[in-house]
């Protein structure tokens, strides 16, 4: 793969960056891409490392999202720090960072027509969060539409978009190839996450209960446990009986339809969703297999 000469570009309008793109796709070079809320973390930068295995030139987006977030959720103290974010990007070897003010990303306005996720955009954590997949999918569907690549990466810490994401490119033919990368973990097993910083240190400190109820469900389930409303109910319990802990869903789903399954099968997914204190944490694991990752949002996988 060669990279671009002259190391990162970062852009803030629309028609920089479609010149910056064109430039840099001359001589049939393929674009990968990575969308981002900003405020990077390692978990960001592997999606990068993902992109730049398989293309030429990688571009990452910056943009706080308010299409995708409810009255009263966290829109206005989301973390930023774009020089930070720069400085990642730049050293993970991103080529161009498109971080466009709401005015330049939305110039007429909020869109009018907007992506709507269907049955599947209803469950899990949009059962919780009326309007947010609808809100993920069309700012997605905007940026593929602007950046044009040949292939995103997604995280698979957040599942239930990875899943939404590949059917909206599947069922609109919209022709960008998707990889579901691994989720990044700190070392106490809580999933990165910008919203981390949230975390006061004794939040931070009982954080890692999340993934622990998950794993400990997950050696259940390897241990014989295959009643899957008893594999969620056993997430439920101990976030329950957590202090400072407020859980909205554990549910083991199939990987593609996100349908609640009865009897478990490894490479089925234990998703959960909790507040812990104000901010809220999502994780997920995998049952049984080494690496389901590339399953996820595989309908005909099973
Ligand atoms: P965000 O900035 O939180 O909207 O995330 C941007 C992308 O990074 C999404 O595809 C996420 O799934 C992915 N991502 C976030 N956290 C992690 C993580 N811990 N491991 C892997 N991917 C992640």
């Amino acid at each position: 793969m060669t990279r671009s000469p002259g190391g990162l570009r970062a852009i803030r309008t629309r028609s920089e960056l479609a010149g910056t793109l064109d430039e840099l796709r001359a001589g049939g070079r393929s674009v990968g891409f990575v969308p981002t809320m900003g405020f990077l973390h390692d978990g960001h930068l592997s999606l990068v490392a993902r992109a730049r295995q398989g293309t030429d030139v990688v571009a990452l987006s910056i943009f706080v999202n308010p299409l995708q977030f409810g009255p009263g959720e966290d829109l206005d103290r989301y973390p930023r720090d774009l020089d930070h974010d720069l400085a990642l990007a730049a050293g993970a070897g991103v080529d161009v960072v498109f971080a466009p003010s709401r005015e330049e990303m939305f110039p007429d306005g909020p869109p009018e027509v907007r992506v709507v996720p269907g049955a599947l955009g209803a469950r899990l954590c949009g059962a919780f969060r009326p309007g947010h997949f609808e809100g993920v999918l069309t700012i997605v569907a905007r940026l593929f539409g602007l950046v044009r690549p040949d292939m995103a990466v997604f995280g698979r810490k957040d599942f239930q978009q990875a899943v939404l994401i590949r059917r909206m490119v599947d069922d609109l033919a919209l022709g960008v190839e998707i990889h579901v990368a691994p989720l990044l973990r700190e070392a106490d097993g809580l999933a990165m996450s910008s919203r981390n910083a949230f975390l006061s240190a004794e939040e931070r400190a009982a954080a890692p209960t999340l993934f622990r109820a998950l794993d400990g469900a997950e050696r259940a389930f390897r241990a014989g446990e295959h009643n899957g409303a008893r594999l969620g109910a056993r997430v439920m319990d101990v976030l329950t009986a957590t202090p400072g802990f407020r859980p909205e869903y554990a549910e083991l789903v199939h990987p593609g339809s996100l349908e609640a399954v009865r009897e478990a099968r490894a490479g089925d997914v234990l998703a959960a969703a909790t507040f812990l204190g104000e901010t809220r944490l999502i994780d997920n694991v995998v049952l049984g297999a080494a690496t389901p990752d590339p399953r996820v949002g595989d309908r005909e996988s099973r």
